[in-house]
């Protein structure tokens, strides 16, 4: 199994779907394994919704200035469980 440093570094290939079929079976594995990553992938699936959002146009303003609260939580989360 990937360890969680491993799936970070397969992270943003996993999302975008550009890895080979085994690559991705392991991480899909690991997101069921890991409560912290799923977590994690989660979180940044959000983001990267919001992100894609903004990109449409909303007025002048109405740009999200802040990073969410919870992607923070869970970004100091996953890394606290690497390093344990
Ligand atoms: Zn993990």
């Amino acid at each position: 199994m990937l360890t969680c440093k491993e799936f970070d570094d397969f992270m943003v290939d996993y999302l975008d779907g550009n890895m080979p079929v085994w690559q991705k079976y392991m991480c899909w594995l690991h997101v069921k394994m890991c409560r912290e990553c799923a977590h994690f992938i989660q979180q940044y699936r959000k983001v990267i919704k919001l992100g894609r959002s903004a990109f449409d146009g909303p007025p002048d303003g109405m740009l999200p200035n802040s990073v969410p609260e919870d992607l923070i939580k869970a970004a100091i989360a996953h890394r606290n469980a690497r390093t344990q």
